[in-house]
């Protein structure tokens, strides 16, 4: 664990990362992994764009006869909304889109999904999460105090999908994910594994007050081993081999399609508007912009001083925070002032529950050994 406080000289990540390691020229880790593992294998070019179209090929071929060749998640961000654009207009490939409403959605996620989907033609499949349930449980993790209380957003998001193609028996899987803006990945510390059922359940168990009977849940075995090996489900990263740059697409989709942008990444749900701009700088002095801009500057997309220019101010404003703290404190089931007892409560890790991370990083050695996928999914 460093002391001192430092920032990397070629990105603006820092020792809010307690994990972060600097060489002899000042270059963190997160750019060193970029250089050396990320950056030779990311061809987001002609050579890219053959390569995926082999890919389209055999979704194409292996979809014949089907109504849908793949399966996609749409959240009304710009990755997702291009994406779907790219894969029905680009690719000609025939996917069902997916969302997942879990209460938090933002009026312009909602505007943005509809344009999408009527413009291109598309069909969408809307799974609605039981609300009593993910107010249930996302109450448990604010009680448990931990940084990351967008787990079971994130982890409903993927586990519905998921669940959805293994019932369908969709063997593609479209993933908005992508190098271009999310090189950088937030530190464990930051943001923990919401694929970590033992992690959830563990928390439900000492802070939920009613049972998950409806809600979407898939460990990491399940993910890992039976959809992936058993039902034999791929997933495809689009966006990553062809150039995507966030603020290119954003202009084509306002112009093309009437999308509307937010003020951050990830701002089409209102939890995590809350979550990434006051939760996580406010009482764990985490600010998620510094891995979302620093992946922006390893990409070329953003300067280093501009990044250092936009982060100099506060991610939330006090007037509208207010409002916000009150909306989602009552959303959720707690007086204001039971929420602002909970903000200044001590706070807690992952490490303070059970949790998976000795089968997680078993498993990830393994994958290293065997030349395997680096990532997880969070
Ligand atoms: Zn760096």
């Amino acid at each position: 664990m460093t002391l001192k406080y430092e920032i990397c000289s070629n990105c603006i990540m820092d020792t809010t990362d307690p994990e972060i390691q600097f060489d002899d020229n000042g270059f963190c880790d997160h750019c060193n992994n970029f250089y050396r593992n990320i950056l030779p294998n990311w061809n987001p070019g002609p050579e890219g764009e053959k390569e995926l179209m082999k890919i389209v090929t055999k979704i194409r071929e292996e979809g014949k006869g089907k109504e849908y060749d793949c399966l996609m998640g749409i959240s009304g961000g710009v990755d997702s909304s291009y994406m779907a654009y790219l894969a029905k207009v680009k690719l000609g490939l025939r996917p069902l889109i997916f969302h997942i409403d879990a209460g938090w959605n933002s009026q312009q996620a909602v505007n943005n999904i509809e344009r999408i989907i009527d413009s291109l033609d598309l069909d969408l499949h809307t799974e609605v999460i039981n609300w009593e349930e993910m107010k249930d449980l996302q109450a448990a993790f604010f009680k448990a105090q931990v940084c990351h209380v967008d787990t079971p957003q994130d982890h409903a998001f993927q586990a519905a999908m998921w669940n959805f193609a293994a019932k369908h028996n969709f063997k593609y899987i479209l993933n908005g994910g992508n190098i271009s803006s999310e090189c950088v990945r937030e530190p464990l510390e930051w943001h923990y594994h919401a694929s970590d059922l033992r992690q959830i359940k563990d928390i439900h168990s000492k802070f939920g007050t009613r049972p998950l009977s409806s809600f979407p849940l898939a460990s990491i075995f399940k993910y890992r081993i039976y959809y992936k090996y058993i039902k034999g489900i791929t997933v495809v990263k689009p966006l990553d081999f062809i150039p995507f740059e966030k603020e290119k697409a954003m202009q084509f989709l306002e112009k093309e399609f009437g999308w509307q942008r937010y003020a951050e990444k990830h701002y089409e749900s209102r939890f995590t508007k809350f979550y990434e701009g006051y939760w996580m700088p406010k009482k764990f002095g985490f600010d998620i912009r510094l891995a979302h801009y620093s992946s922006l500057i390893l990409t070329k997309q953003m300067t280093r001083e501009e990044a250092l220019k936009k982060v100099s101010v506060l991610p939330y404003d006090d007037e509208a925070i207010k409002e916000d703290f009150e909306y989602v404190a009552t959303k959720i089931g707690f007086t204001v002032g039971e929420f602002k007892e909970i903000m200044n409560g001590k706070n807690k890790t992952y490490r303070d529950y059970k949790n998976s991370m000795g089968f997680i990083e078993m498993g990830m050695k393994l994958m290293r050994f065997f030349g395997g996928e680096r990532k997880l999914i969070r």
